[in-house]
């Protein structure tokens, strides 16, 4: 892991194109090689292959849907779109599943109750497709919060006067403890009727990856213009917290603002 923390976005990358065995994968793909024999030889009907290859197509997505929608590794974009293509995909063949369904149902060949069970799973399918939409997101929004972060500390070591166009600094007491926090936690809620929005509680994934200790330091999902940030930026100061204010990961682009709480982050010594 260590190698591969300053590559992380190719190394996550290489890792899921490998595509780690899979069972059902496995299983799936030997049974087409048995209906294509079957099928050469005039023993099967060329439906069922055609029946099998959508089998396999849909273990393959669940497969990386595994590694992805369900697993702990970190996303890029890339992996991400492809997640949020995959949950669509077995989306649209359960809604074609459904509609054969009730083709049946229509010819009198099956009963009306027959279609509970394709209802579940695409009710199922959909909700998939909805979390992936919203995890692909949020990952999206982690990745450039931290990267805004990494762009910072860059300036900080090689052109500190230029900092102050990556983000606003206030260095108070140069002190953020837990209580701090939940007092700062106390406060927002009271004063806007909703929870502080932390995305990131001490040390991530993400800040790990990209080569930086971010214990004790409390990432919030605001802008520092809008209402919440003007509001808590200013709570802060009165505290005497120190925080660091994003506007943007990258000029022109709406996406990596948010509010630090407490010092910069360390360099890791080793990048991971
Ligand atoms: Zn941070």
């Amino acid at each position: 892991m260590r190698i591969c923390a300053a590559w992380w976005l190719v190394c996550a990358g290489a890792a899921l194109a490998q595509a780690p065995y899979d069972p059902d994968v496995v299983r799936a793909q030997a049974g087409i090689e048995r209906l294509r024999a079957l099928v050469e030889a005039g023993a099967a009907p060329r439906a069922d292959l055609e029946r099998a290859q959508e089998v396999l197509a849909d273990a393959q997505d669940a497969a990386l849907l595994r590694r992805t929608l369900y697993g702990a590794d970190l996303m890029t974009d890339q992996q991400a779109e492809d997640m949020v293509a995959a949950t669509g995909r077995r989306l649209a063949r359960r809604q074609k599943a459904l509609e054969k369904a009730e083709e049946l149902v229509k010819d009198g060949v099956v009963s009306q109750l027959s279609l509970g069970t394709y209802l579940d799973e695409l009710d199922r399918a959909r909700k998939e497709n909805d979390l992936a939409i919203s995890r692909a997101r949020l990952a999206h929004e982690l990745t450039e919060m931290a990267k805004a972060e990494e762009e910072l500390q860059k300036h900080l070591e090689e052109a500190p006067q230029q900092a102050t166009q990556v983000a606003e600094r206030y260095d108070g007491s140069g002190v953020f403890t837990r209580a701090d926090l939940l007092r700062v936690e106390t406060a927002f809620e009271s004063r806007f009727a909703k929870p502080l929005p932390v995305s990131a509680m001490g040390e991530t994934a993400v800040h790990r990856a990209l080569g930086f200790d971010h214990r004790d330091r409390v990432d919030v999902a605001v802008h520092p213009d809008q209402p919440e940030g003007v509001w808590l930026r200013q709570y802060l100061a009165d505290q005497r917290i120190p925080y660091f204010a994003f506007r943007q990961a990258v000029p022109g682009k709406a996406t990596g603002a948010h509010i630090h709480i407490g010092p910069m982050s360390a360099r890791l010594a080793h990048g991971g």
